[in-house]
């Protein structure tokens, strides 16, 4: 058996993204706008479904800085950010000069914490600000719990921004994740479920949002003749070459989706016999995930040698790529000073938790890999 690298998750291109960059060069639309931008737009715009328009940008970082300041965030503003989630989530908030308020996570979906939500918001309010804006996200692809975050936002007034980065192809009782929030964010990096090697989109309710997004996005150019400015701007546009890629992303996405969810599966059946491991699986039937990664939480055994990082170790051994789950933003040096609030759900999830290789182009071999790393590494400590 062969022993390449088997990452965690890497781009899988479906054919036909090198026809529309052959097309933009074709037509030299080797620039930040063109007919893969709006394209890529229109397709996402048709599978989002929902009424919902979207702006292409150049990432999902981006579209987070830029949905912050459509919703009104200002330096000296509190935000409030689900705490277990990648930095660029709660990067875009320091950005601005505004102060982030960390909220743990619940253990069903991972998710912010409904509970920690409400009480740090009328908490907050107490101390005399009420919070700007909620940042909520759908890690790993797993829906946060929609309906909990939405009543708590609407009840006191604060818009929720939807970090659906990780959640292209999830949805929830039917409803596709990105179309949730006041705003949403999509991430086309090169890990995620589809890429344009590197970009992001932004998801909003009218067209005139958008439209803002994008002025916005473009150096906040004025209507002249010349170059004008009454706004600061951003050069946040995706290009029309990665556009392209995306076109041809879009064509594949839900077969990616399908491919991901049966690597879960995969791991459910792997894992159904040893007990100290539990694969991480959305709630009910009403979440439907796509898997970017599927991740598992290890009960430590010590007298065993069972831990995440010994399990971590043997599939590098092995030249398989595995990582801790992502550590939680109030425990990062850069955050840590900030209000948090909640227990320790996403710390213990931190120290327990794995992600583990779930690309949608992983082939047989790599599965039948991955599981001889699993059954020699459990085999003689289960
Ligand atoms: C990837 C990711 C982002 C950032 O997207 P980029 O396109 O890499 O800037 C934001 N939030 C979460 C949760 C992510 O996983």
């Amino acid at each position: 058996m062969n022993n390449t690298k088997i990452w965690l998750s890497s781009p899988h291109m479906g054919g036909s993204e090198q026809k529309f960059v052959k097309e933009a060069f074709d037509a030299n639309w080797v620039a930040p706008l063109g007919p893969n931008v709006n394209g890529l737009e229109t397709d996402l715009e048709n599978y989002l479904g929902n009424s919902a328009h979207v702006g292409a940008l150049s990432s999902g970082t981006a579209a987070i800085h830029l949905g912050l300041i459509l919703l009104g965030v200002q330096a000296g503003d509190e935000v409030i950010c689900q705490s277990m989630t990648f930095s660029a989530s709660a990067n875009p908030i320091l950005y601005l000069g505004a102060t982030p308020v960390f909220i743990d996570s619940e253990d069903e979906t991972w998710n912010i914490c409904p509970i920690a939500l409400e009480e740090a918001i009328i908490d907050r309010i107490a101390k005399g600000k009420k919070p700007k804006a909620i940042i909520a996200v759908h890690l790993y692809g797993v829906p946060y719990k929609i309906e909990a975050v939405k009543a708590i936002s609407e009840k006191h007034g604060i818009p929720v921004l939807e970090d659906s980065a990780e959640a292209l192809g999830s949805s929830y009782k039917g409803q596709k994740c990105g179309t949730f929030g006041d705003i949403g964010v999509l991430s086309f990096n090169g890990n995620k479920i589809i890429t344009t090697s590197g970009g992001g989109a932004i998801v909003t309710k009218s067209k005139e949002l958008k439209d803002r997004a994008v002025f916005f996005a473009t150096q906040s150019r004025d209507n002249a003749p010349h170059y004008q400015h009454s706004e600061i701007g951003y050069n946040y546009r995706m290009s029309n070459i990665c556009a392209g890629i995306g076109r041809g992303q879009m064509q594949v996405l839900d077969d990616h989706v399908a491919l991901r969810r049966s690597m879960n599966d995969f791991y459910v059946a792997l894992f159904k016999d040893i007990p100290s491991v539990t694969v991480f699986i959305s709630p009910n039937e009403d979440y439907y995930a796509n898997y970017w990664l599927s991740a598992i939480v290890i009960e430590p055994n010590k007298a065993l040698g069972i831990d995440r990082e010994s399990l971590r170790l043997a599939f590098e051994d092995v030249n398989i790529e595995s990582r801790p789950l992502w550590k939680p933003m109030h425990l990062q040096p850069v955050f840590a000073k900030y209000p948090y609030y909640g227990t320790k759900v996403a710390e213990n999830l931190f120290d327990n938790g794995l992600c583990l290789p779930s690309g949608s182009n992983l082939t047989d071999e790599d599965r039948e890999r991955i599981a001889n790393a699993v059954t020699s590494f459990f085999g003689v400590k289960k």
